[in-house]
């Protein structure tokens, strides 16, 4: 709960655009995320998002046009990857999918 207040201190201080220090913020993210409070993602192209780990698995789409961070959860994908994990011997402990995605384009009719 102590670390949830300086979760919430650090969010509003971040978005009350007073400059604080990239090194700063990275700092605390970096400790949020030691708590395991948050959760890193990594995404190609070398940008990270850091999320407030709420205990939800859910996947990520990326779109690579506007950096857009879309989140999802496939129930047929999360069972897919257990079974393909299952077939090779393994027992599936966790897995991180990101789809890189771009918006269709809304004019075409040709797929
Ligand atoms: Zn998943």
């Amino acid at each position: 709960m102590q670390q949830r207040q300086e979760l919430r201190k650090a969010g509003e201080l971040l978005q009350s655009g007073e400059d604080i220090g990239l090194a700063t913020v990275y700092r605390v993210l970096t400790q949020f995320e030691a708590a395991g409070l948050i959760t890193r993602h990594n995404f190609e192209g070398g940008h990270s998002v850091f999320e407030l780990d709420d205990g939800d698995h859910h996947d990520h789409m990326v779109c690579v046009e506007t950096g857009d961070v879309i989140e999802f959860v496939s129930e047929e994908i999360e069972r897919l990857q257990h079974h393909i994990a299952e077939e090779y011997g393994y027992e599936l402990l966790d897995h991180s999918l990101v789809l890189y995605v771009k918006q269709k384009d809304d004019n075409s009719d040709d797929d």
